[in-house]
């Protein structure tokens, strides 16, 4: 589990949402987590988990003074929960001192505490943040592409990058129909547990690799949103993403498989 996350896109409400979801899964008592009904979700849902906060700008930007108070917050002890999970509303109102500030925490991070910064655009975070932060994509409501090129294509890249434009723009110069497939096929082998299954995806050079893996992240990150896949998942693509950068593509997605595999398959 990371402790520093952005997430992004989608609405305020969605993103809000998840981060409340995470914060019951991390606390929850219950044998399924997040079970909705053990007092640590209770009080999650109802807003009133003492280790749980929301954090949102009293003024038209979120300054330093607001992010220096909520500091001792954060280092303050657990009050119960496992986990203390807090989450800044409309971080893109980040003024650049407090920003500053809020990296000083994030670099010597509390033990168990995660910090997600929800924002509409993360493009308007310092690039010092979003370097250290992973970020998660949320896909906006409805049919993507709205302001597409009219093709059915970029439609299809749009959906595969869960929205992201420079995403899909890579996408398309790879053919989207060809990305869908090999994740089809991938998740069909991983679902039946089919590591010989694996065999026909190959050979996959490393670029080509990157662009399935992202689009693999963000049907796990969409599903994940929906209470279908859990966080384990996804986290094992993005660590197969940045092995990428050293190894060899074949040996990151034949690994990725089999902790897919352990982690009861997360086929089609
Ligand atoms: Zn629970």
């Amino acid at each position: 589990m990371g402790h520093f996350y952005i997430f992004h896109g989608g609405s305020p409400r969605d993103r809000r949402d998840f981060a409340l979801r995470l914060a019951m899964i991390l606390n929850c008592q219950g044998l399924e987590k997040p079970c909705h009904v053990c007092p640590s979700c209770r009080k999650i849902q109802s807003g009133n988990h003492p280790d749980v906060s929301i954090l949102e700008p009293l003024k038209a930007s979120l300054g330093i003074e607001q992010v220096l108070n909520w500091q001792e917050t954060v280092y303050r002890k657990h009050y119960e929960g496992e986990y203390k999970v807090f989450l800044v509303e409309q971080a893109d109102a980040l003024t650049a001192a407090a920003a500053n500030a809020l990296l000083k925490i994030v670099e010597e991070p509390p033990g168990e505490t995660v910090i997600i910064l929800s924002a509409q655009n993360a493009e308007k975070l310092l690039a010092t943040v979003r370097s250290r932060a992973q970020l998660l994509y949320f896909a906006e409501g409805g049919e993507a592409g709205e302001e597409g090129e009219g093709r059915p294509e970029w439609t299809g890249a749009l959906r595969l990058s869960g929205g992201s434009y420079a995403l899909a723009e890579q996408m398309m110069h790879h053919g989207p129909e060809t990305i869908a497939d090999w994740v089809g096929r991938f998740r069909r082998a991983v679902g039946a547990r089919d590591f010989v299954g694996l065999f026909s995806l190959f050979p996959v050079e490393s670029e080509e690799a990157s662009l399935y893996l992202q689009a693999l992240a963000v049907q796990f990150e969409q599903e994940m949103i929906q209470g279908k896949s859990a966080v384990s998942a996804l986290l094992a693509v993005r660590d197969a993403l940045s092995a990428l950068q050293q190894a060899n593509s074949r040996l990151v997605i034949e690994v990725l498989a089999l902790r897919l595999f352990e982690q009861g398959g997360y086929g089609a």
